[in-house]
């Protein structure tokens, strides 16, 4: 077996098993295996090994590799987790199955618009902004409730989560904490946060969703 897909494998047991304080460990965290940069070889042993959950940060990239692989896996999961472009929001919808970067009205309302026009149901989750970093996307913290709000009400979006990228410097635990107090409040299952460096923490502030890229494939 390829060293990656042992890496998966322990990994996913890793975070299934994890406790914290006598907690119980979590019944069920989706270890998203974050494959961007890696080409469809080094991505086929991590699918060997059962993975079904793949990330990717960018659309055009992830058309030039999935296709492909969905025809030959067809119960593969494919997120989107960077950036969209209101003029990708097309083949997103036609690509994803889950879309966790809807952090701002223009980006909501084309994806409403495709998702009408390809009758196709991609699962959503909001981008929060945890550090209020001026260069990061994300909706502001303080936004947050409101923009939620208005994605279900005047969008008429199904927003099953939020997600977070924690400032690369800093202790990602209260980042982490504030996602949950954040979910909490909107009313919101799913949350996507933890990173190679990080995973487990995540995994104690209640990470429904865990996004691994190097820890599985190695270095980019
Ligand atoms: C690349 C990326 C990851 C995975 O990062 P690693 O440190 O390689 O695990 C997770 N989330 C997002 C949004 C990313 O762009």
């Amino acid at each position: 077996m390829s060293d990656s897909a042992d890496r998966y494998q322990s990994l996913l047991e890793e975070a299934r098993n994890h406790r914290h304080e006598g907690e119980k460990p979590p019944k069920d965290v989706t270890l998203i295996a974050v494959s961007k940069t890696f080409s469809i070889k080094e991505i086929e042993p991590v699918i060997a090994a059962g993975c079904r959950v793949f990330g990717e940060n960018r659309v055009q990239e992830a058309q030039s590799k999935w296709p492909e692989l969905r025809s030959r896996y067809p119960d593969l999961e494919l997120h989107l987790i960077g950036p969209l472009q209101s003029n990708k929001a097309g083949d997103a919808v036609a690509l994803f199955d889950v879309i966790q970067t809807i952090d701002r009205e223009k980006i909501a309302r084309s994806i409403a618009r495709e998702m009408k026009v390809q009758e196709r149901v991609p699962r959503l989750f909001v981008q929060v902004n945890t550090g209020s970093e001026p260069q990061k996307a994300g909706v502001d913290p303080d936004k947050t409730l409101e923009f939620v709000e208005w994605c279900q009400k005047d969008v008429g979006l199904s927003i099953e989560g939020l997600m977070a990228i924690p400032p690369f410097e800093e202790n990602p635990g209260p980042h982490f904490a504030l996602l949950r107090k954040l979910g909490r409040e909107a009313g919101l299952p799913g949350l996507s946060m933890g990173m190679s460096g990080d995973y487990l923490t995540a995994v104690e502030f209640g990470a429904t969703h865990i996004r691994v890229g190097s820890a599985i494939f190695g270095s980019r």
